[in-house]
């Protein structure tokens, strides 16, 4: 049987496999901390490399770091923290309007964003495929629901404005809903009507027969009837 040898053999290196585990493409990982919750907080940071500067070309100065703390998609069960100690630039160029810049990786998070792009990710499929609350979803995060809410809200908007997923509908299902039991006053209306998409694909297990994969396209306020219309007449 082989020696067991360590993980990370060189302290200041990084490391292949705990960059694997991780997963951040683009990051490497300088440390991990569990804390007396369970929860793990990963640090993270890019590899050295020349910088141009965004505005004029011209290769920046390195200026420091500053500390980016992101809530990460929950590791085993446990709730992440990514620390990413980003890196600040200074453009040398006197005549150019960007004195200074901080790294930034849109595939990590969004600028000032609180999670990760694939924590935001997680959470809107826990939600689509799961069931799950966003109360749920908080506390697997470790976060609020706030939090949650004010990350995935914006990419929910962005997917409710995609008219792509009508393409190619050819029956439409509407179903009514009656959400709540409780004041209008206090909940909002209690009738919702849903459409789904019933439109019949090719069967892939027996090519001459045709099955419905029901899909929902959308959720309108109000009773089918007024719904509909309205829907028809956007
Ligand atoms: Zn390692
Ligand atoms: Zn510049």
């Amino acid at each position: 049987m082989p020696e067991p040898t360590s993980c990370c053999p060189a302290l200041g290196s990084y490391c292949d496999r705990c960059d694997l585990l991780v997963g951040l493409d683009g990051l490497r990982v300088t440390g991990v901390v569990r804390g007396e919750d369970d929860a793990l907080t990963v640090a993270v940071e890019s590899e050295p490399a020349v910088m141009g500067c965004p505005s004029c070309g011209v290769v920046a100065h390195g200026h420091g770091r500053i500390e980016v703390r992101l809530i990460d998609a929950p590791s085993a069960g446990r709730p992440v923290t990514v620390v990413w100690r980003k890196r600040r630039w200074v453009c040398p160029e006197s005549s150019c309007p960007r004195v200074s810049f901080v790294e930034q990786d849109e595939r990590v998070a969004r600028p000032r964003a609180l999670l990760t792009a694939r924590a935001c990710r997680w959470a809107i499929e826990q939600i689509r495929r799961e069931y799950a609350s966003i109360h749920g979803i908080a506390r697997q995060l470790g976060t609020t629901w706030d939090t949650v809410w004010c990350s995935i809200r914006p990419l929910l908007e962005q997917a409710a404005a995609d008219e792509s997923r009508f393409d190619g509908v050819t029956t439409l299902g509407v179903d009514e809903h009656v959400w709540h039991h409780v004041s209008p006053v206090r909940r909002g209306p209690k009738e919702l009507t849903g459409m789904v998409d019933l439109t019949r694909h090719p069967d892939p297990k027996s090519p001459d027969k045709t099955v419905v994969k029901a899909r929902l396209l959308d959720l309108v306020v109000g009773r089918s009837g007024p719904a509909y219309a309205a829907c028809q007449k956007s």
